[in-house]
């Protein structure tokens, strides 16, 4: 056990606590982390909130990146001072779903209160998501990461683990979106901008964004959305019509958590559209829709957790894309933020006006 620094949640809706924690040694099939960025994403405030439930003490974060400095047997080909990114997605790589090329919905279950961490007295400590990265360390399975090149920055790379794929594999592997469909954005937020660049990528050929600030707009229109709505509007799906030239979208992504995007998102779909659930409402939210108009029009409402994502096939192009200029990852980050201002971190984003907030930590 060694002994770090980390942003501990002991109670919902309270500020986290700076304090030293134990972290255990990579066993087999892991690695160590050392972080160099970890960006702050509404997940970490939804389980904050309390909103998700979960074990307390526990340490968030979960879009990081850093070097390896420790790995345990079997870790995949890893080695000690790869630069590397760190994502939640923990898959066993074996099971049913894994196995059928979806690992995000992994079927083996992961105890991450039995994970590497504990508090200084030797008591349970949540490895929130897998990966606990609030914290100047980590200790993950070689599966949740993915190597960087050594030249890219680690604050844009921690968005690669979370927002981007999340927003990216939504129109590229949920929707499977093709060449000169039409889609609709609910949600022009950290997963929002990425969906948008995710169907500018797919080739879409209108992108209609929906937000409920002209601000949240103009920023679309940057990351490739070529209209915008305003969600706060009567009827907002008929300006998004005319936007289409008449008719609904190929495809509706619904990157925000707020109920009422989830019921009106149907009306934004065009015949033989499907409607594609990225964001995460608190638990026991609940929507309702008309059935017999989807089954009229041949629509379809699909869940999609974090963009059904192969990371080791997802993430290298979308680093290629980065660097060739194609997405869009610098202008994602608004703010930088030490560790110990991490409450500030999290109450500017909160505020909705951010894009994504980074911690850095100092490894001087
Ligand atoms: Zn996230
Ligand atoms: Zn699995």
């Amino acid at each position: 056990m060694q002994t770090i620094k980390a942003a501990v949640c002991r109670a919902f809706n309270e500020p986290l606590v700076i304090e030293d924690v134990l972290l255990a040694p990579p066993a087999t099939g892991e690695v160590e982390v050392t972080l160099d960025a970890v960006a702050i994403c509404h997940s970490d405030i939804t389980f904050a909130s309390g909103a998700w439930g979960g074990h307390l003490p526990a340490v968030y974060g979960h879009e990081a990146a850093g070097v390896i400095t420790a790995i345990g047997d079997e870790a995949g080909g890893f080695k000690v001072g790869d630069p590397v990114v760190v994502t939640l997605i923990r898959a066993c790589g074996s099971c049913p779903s894994c196995a059928g090329g979806q690992p995000t919905i992994c079927e083996t279950p992961y105890d991450t209160v039995k994970g590497p961490l504990q508090t200084v007295d030797g008591g349970p400590l949540d490895q929130a998501m897998a990966c606990g990265a609030f914290a100047e360390k980590v200790v993950v399975s070689h599966r949740q990461i993915v190597k960087l090149p050594a030249e890219m920055p680690k604050d844009v790379a921690s968005l690669l683990s979370c927002g981007v794929i999340t927003g990216v594999g939504a129109a590229v592997n949920a929707a499977k979106l093709r060449p000169g469909q039409d889609v609709v954005v609910i949600g022009a937020g950290g997963v929002g901008l990425n969906a948008i660049q995710g169907a500018r990528i797919a080739g879409a050929r209108r992108i209609v964004a929906v937000d409920m600030t002209e601000e949240k707009l103009d920023i679309a229109m940057e990351f490739g959305a070529t209209h915008g709505v305003l969600a706060s509007q009567d009827k907002p799906w008929q300006a998004a019509y005319k936007a289409l030239g008449g008719r609904g979208a190929d495809a509706v992504l619904i990157t925000v958590g707020a109920i009422p995007a989830y019921d009106q998102a149907p009306r934004y779909l065009g015949r033989g559209g499907r409607a594609i659930m990225i964001g995460m409402p608190h638990s026991g939210d609940m929507s309702s829709y008309e059935p017999v108009v989807l089954a009229a029009l041949g629509q379809g409402m699909v869940g999609s957790k974090m963009g059904d994502v192969v990371i080791q096939r997802d993430i290298p192009w979308m680093i290629d894309l980065y660097e060739q200029g194609r997405l869009k990852l610098d202008e994602l980050i608004s703010g930088r933020w030490s560790l110990d201002q991490i409450n500030e971190a999290i109450e500017d984003t909160k505020t909705g006006s951010a894009k994504r907030n980074v911690i850095l930590f100092d490894r001087g």
